[in-house]
């Protein structure tokens, strides 16, 4: 009997440690941190042998083969020395994908994943398909693939899962953009995380469909560099931009696709905001036109899709000043994007667990749009470095309510008060979630 072994047993471990039990393997599934009860819970019905707090070496190198979840980095020691007895090294998705026929729509890129998947999934699931949702987001392929068969899976791919998929197959691809994010986990180069990347290309058919954004300068200067098996279509904010194979773009206040069939909408009726969510339903009209949707069910979708928590989510407003919760802008690109998409002048609250990050990018936007800087994070100092010198005023806080009540005495009526804070949210907060709850719980609690 194959054994499998499977590292960290949350969502996407715990269904690829059933999908296996399943398939006829052994299984082991161990986490050095602590097991939350539900997923105790769900192994010990399935009858699973798991261990937490540590990684016992004698259950887990005799292994066939690891799935590894993709929270878990390279040189820990139990991955590195399984990669140094040669044990092969999985994520979730490559193990899953080798037991279903659905049809794979791929997203990945360094912002703008999780809005687009959803985006996808909304028109879909609208478009009456045999659907699932996985990846990064919502429930574990590998249960779901042992729970019943899809007609299609739209999956959100983080370099971190790419990084561990060698014979997975997209049928449609999308490469939204690449900047700069975790190069913690890259050695500090760049060119390994794009690399990682456009890893979503790899084992791509001539039948199947490449979609990404021709305005990103890291993936017109890598691309070349890759052998691209399938059908490429780029996306583009303007017409003028890429000539000849663009497949959508934006033009005379229009969303413009061309490629599989013309589709055309006003910019404004588009739900979400900005010049980087355009960008996103680009990508998404082809992707889902690719794969059989009609020009009127995606119209629809794109008119009515809510948006995702924590994505440029609007509170409330109080005091006249609109509160706006981007907290899972937790790199500098992903800040960038929301400042653009401002109207009104802006108090910007950055601040986190630096990954490295990179502030220049952003001075002329802060300069141009902010009336004054909120740091919030454990240690500012970077960020006094960083800001400082534009000479805006700047609050210093290390918590959210210090935060908020810096943001209500700086803002003026008509003002927004923006969280898009570059950062990683682990300084002072339990995740991007909890952070962008506690800002919006407090926003809530002002006077209006
Ligand atoms: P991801 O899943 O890749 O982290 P999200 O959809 O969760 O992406 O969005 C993360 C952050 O990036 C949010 O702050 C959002 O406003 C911003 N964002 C969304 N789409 C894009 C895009 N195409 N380009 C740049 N930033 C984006």
């Amino acid at each position: 009997m194959a054994r499998l072994a499977v590292l960290g047993a949350a969502e996407s471990g715990v269904g690829t440690a059933i999908l296996a039990q399943q398939k006829g393997y052994e299984v082991f599934i161990s986490d050095m941190g602590n097991i939350k009860e539900k997923y105790k819970n769900l192994l010990d019905a399935h009858g699973l042998s798991w261990e937490e707090g540590r990684h016992s070496e004698s259950e887990i190198l005799n292994a066939d083969e690891i799935v590894k979840s993709p929270g878990i980095p390279d040189t820990a020691p139990i991955v590195a020395e399984a990669y140094r007895r040669g044990i092969p090294v999985i994520s979730e998705i490559e193990f899953a994908a080798r037991y279903t026929h659905a049809k794979m729509l791929c997203i990945t890129g360094s912002n703008g994943k999780t809005t687009t998947t959803s985006l996808i999934y909304h028109i879909l699931k609208t478009a009456g398909f045999n659907v699932g949702l996985g990846g990064n987001i919502g429930k574990s392929l590998a249960l779901q693939v042992a729970e019943g068969e899809r007609d299609w899976y739209v999956i959100e791919l983080s370099s971190f899962q790419l990084d561990n998929m060698y014979k997975f197959r997209a049928d449609i691809a999308v490469l939204l953009n690449i900047t700069p994010d975790h190069l913690d986990r890259y050695d500090f180069c760049m060119k390994n995380y794009v690399d990682s990347k456009l890893r979503i290309l790899q084992n791509q058919r001539a039948e199947d469909t490449f979609i990404y954004w021709a305005g990103d300068a890291w993936i017109g200067k890598e691309l070349p560099n890759h052998k691209v098996g399938s059908h490429v279509c780029a996306f583009s904010d303007t017409k003028e931009e890429t000539l000849g194979s663009t497949a959508a773009y934006s033009e005379n206040g229009k969303l413009v696709v061309n490629i599989p069939q013309h589709f055309e909408m006003p910019l404004d009726e588009l739900s979400l905001p900005g010049r980087h969510n355009l960008r996103n339903c680009m990508a998404a009209a082809i992707a889902t036109l690719s794969a059989g949707v009609s020009p009127e069910v995606l119209r629809q979708c794109l008119s009515d899709f809510p948006g995702v928590e924590h994505r440029l989510e609007k509170v409330c407003t109080a005091g006249g000043v609109t509160y706006i919760n981007d907290s899972k802008a937790t790199n500098v690109d992903a800040c960038y994007c929301a400042l653009e998409s401002m109207t009104a002048p802006v108090v910007l609250i950055v601040g986190g667990k630096d990954k490295g990050n990179d502030y220049a990018p952003l001075h002329p936007l802060i300069s141009r749009k902010c009336r004054a800087i909120v740091y919030l994070g454990a240690d500012n100092s970077k960020l006094h470095h960083s800001f400082d010198d534009l000479g805006l005023p700047v609050a210093d806080t290390n918590s959210m309510q210090a935060c908020v009540e810096a943001c209500v005495s700086l803002a003026h009526p008509g003002d927004v008060v923006l969280l898009s804070p570059c950062c990683a949210s682990f300084d002072l907060f339990k995740n991007m979630e909890d952070r962008g709850e506690q800002f919006k719980t407090l926003a809530h609690q002002l006077p209006k």
